[in-house]
């Protein structure tokens, strides 16, 4: 029965790594019929960001990976925020101490802080462990009176893990094989704050182990906390769940982690949805940005997960069927923008024509534009063009506003002196034009520039001038049906005088 879950801690908006994670640990559950648990792990107080839980869920929403068990859909293992479970922590951090596998610790943090720093003036780290546990302010020495003395005294205290010594811990990630950690080399990590509350590492096991986690999918910065989940497991003597690291994600240009800033200071988003943080500054999100979300679902699915093959191109439910965690890669895998804009034209590409003209409407009325043209007609020709609805502005606004000015190193380029007199004779065929339709347009005009003896450009370029006002856009002919003959005459009258 498989069961895997997301486990984000609200301390701001995800960014793709994080959205990657939910989505190979939804994309496992699908696969084997299991589910897809979110868990909100917002045990660190310091640390909550208002408004990031709802962004986590919207994101999900967004990309069409929505979980199957969590706030609000509780089956029975709720609930899913780790602050409302905080009663449970204590009583497993109790069973530990009771065990002899924990203990209580009272150091102060000044006393913790000198400590620190005596070592580093000798050169050496501070490590709470075995080599000086017994020599620092903890119950391993106190006698039984002592300690029911200080606690009933409310002093504060933590409860820290009692790292066993001199053993080597077998670990063994999906991806990553198997890995031999010496437990001398730990801490006596904090699992229990004076605060009341849990540490992540506590919480994270109590919580796995309740909640029946089969499979941790998760980033490769929580690969250095596995040996001290997989001793809490056995302290415990639950069996541990089976663990998946998935690989960084590397910037697009240099060395080192993908991070939150690099996205807008390179022009490119790394957050699904926009998001202001409290001090009022603004990140860009794909969704705001016009990205679609099988697009930024497609990118992600393939930033650290191959198929073995060469296809790129992956629906959800393909992906579903051929995701293995075992074709996740180690190495770190770089995130490549271009190569994003590049699903985003293929998924646009696929959207049907009435839902790409209602955005189109409504990009319309953002500019202010009240039209009767045909836009059906109008996208068809620019689609191909297209990576965003946003691009159909620039490739179509001339269709809407009659050129003004003339862009002038063409201008220069192609109207010549006769060029007028040309304008003339091709608007008198114009005028006369019954049936103003691309077909018919293209064939009277070119006859006659053929019977005239001119270079096509010599006509073609001025034409294309006087109706977009630049050298750009779809053809000639088809431009004029959609603009209709009198929007046509007009444009040219005003290019020629
Ligand atoms: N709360 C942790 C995070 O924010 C979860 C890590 C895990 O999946 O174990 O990434």
């Amino acid at each position: 029965n498989v069961r895997v879950r997301f486990a984000p801690s609200p301390t701001g908006p995800l960014h793709i790594g994080g959205v990657r994670t939910a989505l190979y640990n939804y994309l496992f559950a699908k696969k084997h019929n299991g589910s897809f648990i979110l868990r909100i792990e917002d045990t660190d107080q310091k640390r909550y960001v208002k408004g990031a839980e709802e962004y986590i869920v919207e994101t999900l929403n967004w990309c069409g990976i929505p979980f199957d068990e969590g706030i609000g859909k509780d089956k029975g293992f709720g609930p899913y925020r780790q602050s409302e479970r905080k009663h449970l922590y204590k009583e497993y951090a109790d069973l530990l101490i009771n065990t002899n596998k924990a203990y209580y610790a009272f150091d102060t943090n000044q006393s913790l802080e000198q400590y620190r720093k005596d070592h580093e003036e000798k050169g050496k780290t501070f490590i709470y462990n075995h080599h000086n546990r017994e020599k620092l302010d903890n119950s391993l020495t106190l006698s039984k009176v002592e300690l029911e003395k200080r606690l009933n005294n409310g002093e504060p205290y933590v409860i820290r893990f009692k790292t066993p010594v001199g053993s080597t811990i077998v670990l063994n990630d999906m991806i990553r094989g198997k890995m031999e950690v010496d437990s001398n080399l730990l801490d006596d990590k904090v699992l229990f704050k004076s605060d009341g509350m849990p540490t992540y590492h506590l919480a994270n096991i109590v919580d796995d182990y309740l909640m029946e986690i089969s499979h941790v999918i998760r980033g490769e910065e929580w690969l250095p906390s596995l040996a001290l989940h997989q001793l809490l497991y056995d302290a415990f003597k639950w069996e541990a769940p089976k663990f998946a690291h998935l690989p960084l994600i590397m910037k697009p240009i240099g060395k080192g982690k993908l991070s939150k800033r690099d996205g807008d200071k390179m022009g490119f988003p790394v957050f699904p949805l926009e998001w202001i943080n409290s001090e009022g500054e603004k990140y860009s999100g794909y969704r705001e940005d016009g990205y679609l979300p099988e697009a930024v679902v497609n990118m992600l699915a393939l930033l650290g997960w191959n198929p073995g093959t060469e296809k790129e191109i992956f629906s959800l439910a393909e992906l579903i069927q051929e995701f293995e965690l075992e074709r996740v890669h180690k190495a770190g895998a770089k995130f490549d923008p271009e190569k994003t804009n590049w699903f985003q034209h293929h998924y646009l590409q696929q959207l049907e024509d009435d839902k790409l003209v209602l955005a189109y409407k409504k990009l319309l009325d953002q500019h202010q534009i009240i039209t009767s043209l045909n836009l059906e007609a109008i996208l068809k020709l620019v689609k191909e063009r297209i990576t965003f609805v946003s691009d159909l502005w620039d490739e179509t606004q001339f269709f809407f506003k009659a050129p003004k000015a003339y862009d002038e190193a063409a201008a220069n380029k192609c109207w010549k002196e006769e060029t007028d007199k040309v304008m003339q004779a091709v608007l008198i065929i114009l005028k006369k034009e019954a049936s103003f339709t691309q077909e018919i347009l293209s064939k009277e005009v070119k006859n006659w520039i053929t019977n005239a003896g001119i270079g096509f450009g010599r006509v073609m370029q001025p034409l294309r001038l006087s109706l977009v006002g630049e050298m750009k856009g779809p053809d000639v002919f088809a431009i004029m049906e959609i603009l209709g003959k009198d929007e046509v005459i007009q444009r040219l009258e005003n290019a020629i005088k």
